[in-house]
């Protein structure tokens, strides 16, 4: 199957409301280009700097995501570059990215990483933690959460299912809140294998790489 094949299929699946981001880690920009000539605006990166390197080569008006882990001091690099940061997790880094935006004169729009798998391998945070780093959000000026996003855990699709349903729980009780800086926008999960789980469940954004691209071959 070809790429705008590939691209065809999901949205044949796709309610109006879901925002399709196509994860083009390890893809070169000529794959990402015919993903665009479909149509596609919006692209995931889970590096900073292949993020920056296409970013510099694709058209302008490409919606850029930050699906991965974010270190401080890479947040330098992709202010100005991207539409949504999906994984902000951490209170050091908030203030970072809020200290470099300021500096710019702008405003980050982040989504906050829940690891709703209390899993240790992945990044995100714990939801003990959650409520001290929502009042850390209400004092920034730069930084604007606009809603969450989850990995969740390799399962069954019952238990799929589960996390995602979970996940969808903290989006409506933190929507019935009113945070300062807090607008819950996104509730951004699924991947290729399970995208269709998590709309069912309420995602509006899907982050789908392997069903679009192919699967991603790593060099060592
Ligand atoms: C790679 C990646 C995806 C896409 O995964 P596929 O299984 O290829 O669809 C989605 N989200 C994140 C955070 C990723 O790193």
């Amino acid at each position: 199957m070809t790429i705008s094949e590939n691209i065809a299929e999901i949205r044949k699946t796709l309610p109006k409301d879901v925002t399709l981001i196509c994860v083009s880690k390890t893809k070169p920009v000529e794959l990402l280009l015919q993903a665009y000539d479909c149509g596609e605006r919006n692209f995931g990166e889970n590096k900073v700097q292949e993020l920056v390197s296409k970013y510099e080569e694709m058209p302008k008006d490409v919606k850029w995501h930050l699906i991965g882990k974010l270190q401080r001091n890479k947040v330098k690099y992709i202010v100005g570059k991207v539409k949504l940061i999906h994984s902000l997790d951490n209170i050091k880094l908030l203030e970072e990215i809020e200290r470099v935006y300021k500096n710019k004169e702008l405003t980050a729009e982040v989504l906050i990483q829940i690891n709703i798998g209390c899993e240790e391998s992945k990044s995100g945070i714990l939801l003990e933690d959650l409520q001290e780093l929502l009042i850390s959000c209400e004092k920034c000026s730069n930084v604007k959460v606009m809603g969450i996003m989850a990995i969740i855990p390799k399962g069954t699709t019952k238990e799929n299912m589960m996390y995602f349903k979970q996940m969808k729980d903290i989006f409506d009780e933190m929507s019935t809140k009113n945070f300062k800086n807090i607008s819950m926008k996104y509730l951004s999960m699924g991947m290729s294998s399970d995208y269709t789980e998590a709309i069912k469940e309420g995602a509006n954004i899907i982050r789908v790489g392997r069903n679009i691209f192919g699967e991603r071959e790593y060099k060592s």
